[in-house]
């Protein structure tokens, strides 16, 4: 009855176990969460006025299919300023949140069983995009050895004249690693040599860096912007989950085939939310008040996690998310992560759906009186 590539998805555990803690704190349980995958800061008023505004004037109808030309004209601004995406080389749409951004993106590029390289550890729901999307995903393994950062020689390896698609997304989501720009000009040469392949670049959370570090798009390398579709929005750094607003940005050709995809199946995004984006991607303020927060929180969640000598964090680069080795501990990451929640009302994300064993993901997208609660009741956790 039900279509083999949909009963073949997996649930996602990102969204499962939010939506625990979530019920568990509605029921008045004291949660640590740290599984949340959202900034827990509230939308900045500035940008929630002009959404009042917007509903007042009546801007509640149908937009163009990939977005307003005002909000699809200021991210193509951004892009070209401070992305260093020159302009003519990008097409920009405007979708529902970066999830469906992905999505579009891989429909658009994979002709049946195609193969997509996705570095593992990964987000969770690249694997079942491109299940629906038809094509079949090659891992890339990352090590803890080198940092859980690409090594072009091996990447060279996994590339077969079937490869179409390579994933990356940094700063990552669940390892919160980045690249330098030399870094990604070592994979950009081996890109060039690989004449049909291309790069689906997730760069959602380029605004949380930490220790002054800086985001380099890789569209920006040279020869790449033809070759690569870039995906950002406005969730993780407006504190905008819920509002829905991501984009896709690339070659004229891609995109226009993709904008076939929003007409006939999203018409356009929430006009209110685009609305909303437009006064947000106006902002020269908020973020990096916020990510300086978040740093603090960093310094925190990981000097408490390196005081127990069972645990072996991994200091974010940047992201809200800690990934931290559990190998020691002898259990494995799924039994750990329940086990904390049920004995120590401490929610984490195994991060065994994200590819990789022996490791959680702990988000720092919570205050400091919740990361210190969490790290004492995680010390009373190992001591059983
Ligand atoms: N990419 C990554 C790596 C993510 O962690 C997320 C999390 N939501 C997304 C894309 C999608 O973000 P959204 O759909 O909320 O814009
Ligand atoms: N991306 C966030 C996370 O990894 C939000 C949940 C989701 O969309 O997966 O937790």
């Amino acid at each position: 009855m039900i279509n083999p590539k949909v009963a073949a998805l997996q649930k996602s555990a990102t969204l499962k176990i939010t939506a625990q803690t979530k019920k568990l704190v509605r029921e008045g349980r004291d949660v640590v969460n740290f599984a949340a995958g959202e900034p827990d800061f509230d939308t900045p008023d500035f940008i929630k006025e002009a959404a009042h505004r917007a509903i007042d004037r009546g801007e509640t109808k149908y937009t163009p299919s990939t977005g307003m030309p005002a909000l699809k004209e200021a991210i193509a601004e951004k892009l070209a300023k401070e992305n260093s995406i020159p302009k003519e080389h990008q097409q920009v749409i405007v979708t529902s949140g970066a999830k469906y951004a992905l999505y579009t993106a891989l429909l658009t590029l994979l002709a049946p069983n195609e193969e997509v390289i996705v570095p593992a550890p990964y987000w969770v729901s690249y694997p079942e995009m491109i299940k629906l999307a038809g094509g079949t995903m090659k891992p890339l393994p990352l090590t803890a050895e080198r940092s859980f950062k690409i090594d072009p020689a091996l990447l060279k390896q996994h590339l077969t004249p079937q490869s179409k698609v390579l994933i990356l997304n940094y700063p990552s989501n669940p390892t919160g690693v980045t690249y330098s720009e030399d870094e990604l000009r070592e994979i950009a040469a081996i890109v060039r040599a690989h004449d049909s392949l291309f790069v689906l670049s997730d760069e959602i959370y380029e605004k949380l860096l930490y220790d002054g570090r800086t985001h380099t798009s890789f569209a920006a390398l040279p020869g790449m912007a033809e070759r690569t579709l870039t995906v950002n929005g406005f969730s993780k750094a407006y504190a905008m989950t819920g509002w829905r607003v991501g984009y896709l940005a690339g070659p004229e050709k891609i995109i226009g085939a993709a904008s076939n995809i929003l007409a006939h199946t999203t018409s356009c995004l929430c006009s209110i939310s685009q609305h909303a984006a437009l006064a947000a991607i106006q902002d020269t303020e908020w973020i990096s008040k916020m990510q300086k927060i978040l740093e603090q929180r960093r310094d925190l969640l990981f000097a408490g996690l390196k005081r127990y000598p069972k645990l072996s964090p991994c200091k974010p680069e940047g992201t809200f998310y800690l990934f931290c080795d559990i190998r020691e501990t002898g259990i494995d990451s799924s039994t750990f992560a329940a086990q904390l929640l049920t004995q120590q009302l401490v929610s984490c994300i195994p991060a065994e759906p994200f590819g990789q064993e022996g490791y959680l993901r702990m988000s720092f997208a919570t205050g400091e009186e919740q990361i210190e609660k969490g790290i004492a009741r995680i010390g009373a956790f190992l001591e059983k």
